[in-house]
Order: structure tokens, then sequence, then C-alpha cells
């Protein structure tokens, strides 16, 4: 049976939505001397809507964004807009990335390690732009290990961003997977929704700005995947395993047996 890892990125692999899009958004809009800036329960809000031009383009229909910003009739115009602010907002996230300034989330990287060397098949499916994400990988868990990767899916490869299960499905059609043996690792009810369409068992790692989220699809809930020194906190276990501090690979195994079952 082949077995399968995947992970969101922004909000799983690190705490990107609040150290890194968030700042990049704002850094974006007071270099375009656009008067407006996200503050970190708007853009909790805004994380109900996947891929960050998507969030920006929601501003359209916002009464005190127009009043800050002259939006345009055309539709075509905005979005040409819209296209030129996220491509320098991903420049700036980036950088932020490369700077060092979002470590790996607990867990990350060790259960990478553990599932590439037991012959797991791992991947990253996100809706934020790839440049950004594979950045994201490549610092969390190092270059060697990304590179062991068997696919970083991203971007606009699919149309119908999350909670939409487009692109877990586009991963499981390129990748040949068998969706039964994929188990995906998200941090909001967006991805959650998502993994679930695609018929893939997810485990949801939450964070701060999803934490009080209806995760009741999830078949374990946990405040990260944890490490030695840094234990996680189980908070809803439909599945067979029995994680104790930290999730391991065979966590990971029992949880994929059970959903076979059911
Ligand atoms: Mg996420």
């Amino acid at each position: 049976m082949s077995r399968v890892l995947i992970f969101d990125c922004d909000g799983v692999l690190a705490d990107t939505e609040r150290d890194g899009h968030l700042v990049a958004f704002n850094q974006m809009w007071r270099e375009q001397g656009v008067n407006w800036q996200w503050s970190v329960e708007q853009y909790a809000e805004k994380l109900k809507i996947g891929g960050g031009k998507e969030r920006i383009a929601s501003l359209a229909r916002d009464a005190d964004f127009r009043a800050a910003f002259q939006v345009p009739d055309s539709e075509d115009a905005w979005q040409a807009i819209v296209a030129g602010w996220h491509k320098r907002k991903s420049e700036i996230f980036k950088d932020l990335v490369m700077s060092g300034a979002m470590p790996g989330r607990p867990g990350v990287k060790r259960l990478t390690r553990d599932a590439l060397d037991q012959g797991w098949t791992l991947a990253v499916c996100s809706t934020s732009a790839q440049a950004s994400v594979q950045a994201v990988l490549d610092s969390v868990v190092g270059k060697d290990l990304s590179a062991r990767f068997a696919g970083v899916f991203a971007g606009d490869i699919v149309k119908a961003k999350k909670p939409a299960p487009d692109i877990y499905n586009y991963a499981a059609d390129h990748l040949g997977l068998a969706h039964g043996d994929c188990i995906v690792v998200e941090d909001s009810r967006n991805g959650l929704q998502s993994a679930a369409a695609a018929g893939m068992t997810c485990v949801i790692t939450y964070n701060a700005l999803t934490q009080g989220e209806d995760f009741s699809e999830a078949a374990l809930v946990v405040s990260s995947l944890g490490d030695p020194g840094e234990p996680a906190t189980v908070a809803a276990n439909r599945s067979q395993a029995q994680p104790s501090y930290m999730v391991t690979v065979a966590d990971l195994e029992a949880i994929l047996a059970g959903a076979a079952v059911r």
C-alpha cells in the first residue's frame, strides 16, 4: 500500500499568514501609496477566501476600501491592478521567508524526514503563489528534504481554489495517487473542506488565526505536530491513532488504517 502525506503550506509548514502574508499585503499597499491596511481580525476573515489574488479582489465589494481607493468600473482594469499588487506582495513575502522571519512549525521537519525515510510519498498542495510555497518549504525542511518531495502544487494550476477539492484532485491525478491513501495536514476549515471533498483524510494543526473553527470532519485535531521539547495538545481525535505529545509516522498509519475501515 502506498502512503501519501500532503501538507498545506500557509499556517501548516510555518505561521506564514500572520507573520508573512499579512505583513506583505500591508507593506505592498504602503509602497503603492494606497491608504489601506488589514488588521489581524480583518485578515482572519479574509482567510475564508482561498488565494491571495482572490483576497485582494474581494475588496472591490468593501465600502471602506472603496472610500480609500477608487476601484475602476471595468472588471479587466480592476483585475490588472489586483494582479500587479499581488505580484509585488509575493516578492515581499519571498524576501520575508528568505530573511528567516518565519520558522517552521513544530514537528514538520521531523515528520517529513521520518515519513520519507519510511517510503511515504510527500507533496504540498497550496493555492498560494508557486514561488512563495517553494521558498517556505525549502526554508522549513531544508533543500535536501524538499528535493525529495514528489510534487509542490500551487498557484493558479487549478481555477477553483480551496475550499474546492481541485488542488488535491490535481495532485492525485498528476502523481497517480489513490485518494484513500492520502493524509492531508491543514490548519483551517477552508483547507479541511477542500481535502474532505477530495475524499482524503485530514489532520488539523490549528493556529492562532484558525483556532475555534469547525473541524468536525478531521480525523485528528492537534495544536501542532509536536516535537521533543515542543509538545502538542490533542483537541479532538476521531481516529485509531493514540498520539502522545507528538504525531508520528505510526500515528499516521493508524489514522489511514482506521479511515480504510470506515
Ligand atoms: Mg492554510
